[in-house]
């Protein structure tokens, strides 16, 4: 049988569909190849994000292309996800050595279209059309995990997991081009989850991240409130019950999402994780409007101070874009503040970077491209500050983490997460991997935390 390499470009979405992908190559008898330069089909599953993000993927193919074309000719090459999604068509007829082009609800058709091409019944296929109930087709998980292990089959259990629980976006963002990739918001059964969640537990997975590309906006239209409690609080709960669950995680909520229905699951969920990921987007209220963000700078720090109060050891992260279409350095300086005012644990930080078809992109007031520059170091800076003070706030306290496996920077070592999402790396071995272990923390990084077995009594 063929052998399979898949690259991906982007979110937790993205790992998590590339996975399911995978798992269901592997269950028609593909393997899993080490490397691109080995492997019979080479996919680049895509993200439209940021141009940057789509250049990336085609330089990749370009590359490809002249890398495989010469030496090994029947090499499959396609592109997966977002990307294909909005181009098309347009990606063959730009690069003609590309087979396969499968947009974000045909991902469940891979293997499908593989069969034909390998077998020569078809030349090229393009795949993008909608298809209804495609939301519940992301569920296959490798046997061995998948998460940060480059679809490496032989490498050891995971003991975390993403579970897709809904697709789509129903938001509009003037500046995001995901509603026109993803589609209309769609969510699978709390049943339908809740019993994925089972099999990856039985597994021996201890923490699952719940995904979508709004998850607070989880089954709004299909389950709606009850007790009032939204949907993906009902979910929440629901996920809560699993007997051998550690902890819970999600990504990513909206701000307009975290109602006190949610704000008080995280006082009521035990392992439901003190961590949130609020994607701000700028601190001034003029830009948010601009941005059809739907709450104000006031209301987002309402959110905090309520999950401060709830739980005050809540790690809070965001997302900011710098030099929205008409962003003044008035309007910047409102996000300086927010930032200071915040005091976030840590910030992804992005130069604006005009979608198509998405308003933002014809507004007037382009920023010029060194004042996003600029903008961009100067924030980064305070993030960093800020940042560093909280990692250094950590120093001499306990905490416990669950063992994910070797350092990414250090493979000597190994690593694992605590509740509030901090990385802490320690001296370990394979026999931690997927335990629950207490340590104090010795040292502070950039970014990450170093820690010492906790010897509980001793200090
Ligand atoms: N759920 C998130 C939200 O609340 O909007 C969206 C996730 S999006 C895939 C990840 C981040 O990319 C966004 O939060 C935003 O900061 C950034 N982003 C989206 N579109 C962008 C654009 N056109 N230019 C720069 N950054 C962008």
């Amino acid at each position: 049988m063929p052998s399979v390499f898949i690259k991906t470009y982007g979110c937790q979405m993205n790992e998590r569909d590339s996975e399911a992908v995978a798992a269901q190559l592997v269950a028609k008898g593909y393997s899993l190849a080490s490397s691109e330069r080995v492997a019979d089909v080479i996919l680049l599953n895509t993200c439209s994000v940021r141009d940057m993000a789509e250049q990336k993927a085609l330089n990749k193919m370009q590359n490809l292309v002249a890398e495989t074309r010469r030496t090994r000719p029947n090499v499959v090459l396609g592109f997966l996800g977002c990307m294909a999604q909005s181009r098309g068509q347009e990606l063959i007829d730009k690069l003609p050595d590309v087979d396969l082009v499968i947009g974000t609800q045909k991902f469940h058709r891979t293997g499908d279209h593989l069969d034909d091409l390998l077998a020569r019944r078809r030349d090229k296929v393009v795949d993008i059309a909608e298809e209804q109930g495609s939301e519940a087709t992301i569920k296959e998980h490798l046997s061995y995990g998948g998460r940060r292990n480059n679809g490496d089959h032989r490498s050891p259990l995971q003991a975390t997991a993403f579970v897709s629980i809904m697709q789509g976006c129903n938001q509009y963002c003037t500046f995001c081009i995901v509603p026109y990739t993803r589609g209309a918001e769609r969510s699978r059964t709390i049943p339908d989850i809740v019993a994925e969640c089972r099999e990856l537990v039985s597994r021996g997975v201890k923490e699952i991240t719940l995904l979508g590309q709004i998850v607070t906006s989880y089954g709004k239209r299909e389950i709606g409130v009850r007790d009032g409690k939204s949907a993906f609080v009902q979910l929440l709960e629901a996920v809560n019950e699993i007997e051998g669950l550690e902890r819970i995680r999600f990504t990513s909520p909206h701000p307009k999402g975290y109602g006190d229905d949610l704000v008080d699951a995280y006082g009521r969920l035990a392992k439901l994780c003190e961590s949130a990921h609020l994607p701000v987007q700028s601190g001034s209220n003029r830009i948010l409007k601009l941005m059809h963000r739907g709450y104000t700078r006031e209301r987002f720090v309402g959110i905090v101070e309520k999950l401060r109060r709830v739980k005050p050891e809540m790690g809070i992260t965001t997302d900011i874009i710098v030099g929205f279409p008409g962003e003044t350095e008035p309007d910047f300086e409102e996000t300086l503040s927010l930032v200071r005012e915040v005091k976030f644990d840590n910030a992804f930080v992005f130069k604006y970077s005009p979608r198509r078809d998405t308003p933002a992109a014809t507004m007037p007031e382009q920023v010029p491209l060194e004042v996003i520059e600029e903008r961009h170091t100067r924030l980064l800076d305070l993030v960093n500050e800020i940042g560093k003070d909280k990692y250094r706030r950590q120093m001499g306290q306990r905490v416990q983490i669950l063992v994910e496996g070797p350092s990414r920077k250090n493979p000597e070592r190994f690593e694992g997460r605590t509740r509030s999402n901090k990385i802490v790396v320690f001296e370990g071995s394979e026999r931690h991997r997927g335990q629950l272990l207490d340590l104090k923390i010795t040292r502070a990084g950039s970014f990450t935390l170093y820690g010492d077995p906790a010897i509980l009594g001793l200090d």
